[in-house]
């Protein structure tokens, strides 16, 4: 049984040496490869990776034209993988390797998806907690399949859904949603989310807010069915007014005054209307993305250990 690691690489020349430290310290006593993707970093990540690789025969480098982002990244780990079981796991040890002997336990014991829970988010701001709480709750009530709360991408996955996961050809790769699609039984670990051990995240609000819209325009139609609901509850709502209108005006005669409401019900409608107009707008530019098919990433250059293959 053969465990692959599977870690992204942006820009972390110092995180590099306490990472594969961690990491080969808890696997010694398994058969295992390590698959590194350098995802463009313009550090020195790439030179770093290069000599704990002459250094060690079970670290495949996956060097990446340019930089693509961490689904990308992921995305050409997980295709590059041989392993029985794979983990994903961050380069900043902020999953902690210690994890990953219970993770494989649980695997062996039958388990297809073993996913890291983190306990708290005390260690985020006010805001991010706030924000990744509502994403959760908007994205669960649309999107078909649920994604479990304060889940990253911190998993380990059997082969067979590893597969799964590779044979899905969307561009889009918001990973939270491809990597829970295909279902099997999975586990949950708790664990506490450390700080990052060197450099800093490399996501802002902006990044988070375009990250959450391509989960929810990637993974639901609802906010199409949303725009049609809208439109039969005004149109109907429009329908009754006509209706009062009528009978008031056969009952009383015309009444002049209705400026202000016209431009109420015309201001509502027509920001109801650009709204629906920007909903299929996202899924219009998403099918144009998909369209195009084109890689989602390039693969520059493949490092192989030395000795073997
Ligand atoms: N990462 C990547 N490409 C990117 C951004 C990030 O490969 O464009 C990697 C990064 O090196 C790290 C992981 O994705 O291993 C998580 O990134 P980060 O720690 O910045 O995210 P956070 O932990 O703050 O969610
Ligand atoms: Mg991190």
């Amino acid at each position: 049984m053969k465990i692959s690691i599977v870690t992204p690489f942006y820009n972390e020349e110092d995180s590099l040496e306490e990472y594969f430290e961690a990491v080969e310290a808890v696997l010694t006593e398994y058969d295992y490869e390590i698959v590194c993707v350098e995802d463009g970093s313009n550090d020195n990540t790439l030179i770093g990776l290069i000599k704990r690789q002459q250094e060690s025969s079970r670290i495949r480098i996956v060097e990446l034209s340019r930089n693509f982002g961490k689904e990308a990244a992921l995305t050409a780990g997980l295709a590059e993988c041989h392993g029985d079981g794979v983990i994903i796991i961050d380069a900043d040890l902020q999953d902690p390797p210690s994890l990953i002997p219970s993770m494989i336990e649980k695997w062996k014991g039958g388990a297809d998806v073993v996913l890291a829970q983190r306990r708290s988010r005390d260690a985020d701001s006010f805001m991010k907690r706030l924000s990744a709480e509502w994403f959760y709750k908007i994205y669960n009530k649309f999107a078909d399949q649920p994604i479990p709360e304060n889940v990253g991408d911190f998993r380990l996955m059997d082969r067979k859904v590893v597969d799964i996961v590779n044979s899905l050809g969307e561009s889009n790769r918001f990973m939270k949603g491809i990597l829970s699609w295909p279902g099997f039984t999975a586990e949950f670990i708790e664990f506490e989310r450390p700080n990052r051990i060197a450099g800093e995240t490399k996501w802002n609000y902006r990044k988070l807010f375009q990250l959450s819209a391509d989960g929810i325009f990637a993974f639901s139609t609802v906010p199409l069915r949303l725009a049609m609901i809208i439109g039969l509850i005004s149109s109907a709502t429009a329908l009754v007014y006509a209706v009062y209108t009528i009978i008031k005006t056969i009952l009383s005669g015309i009444d002049v005054p209705g400026y202000a409401s016209l431009l109420v019900v015309s201001l509502t409608l027509s920001g109801i209307i650009l709204i629906c107009l920007g909903f299929i707008g996202e899924y219009l530019g998403r099918i144009y993305n998909e369209v195009k098919g084109r890689p989602i990433y390039v693969v520059k250059k493949l490092h192989k250990p030395r000795d073997n293959n």
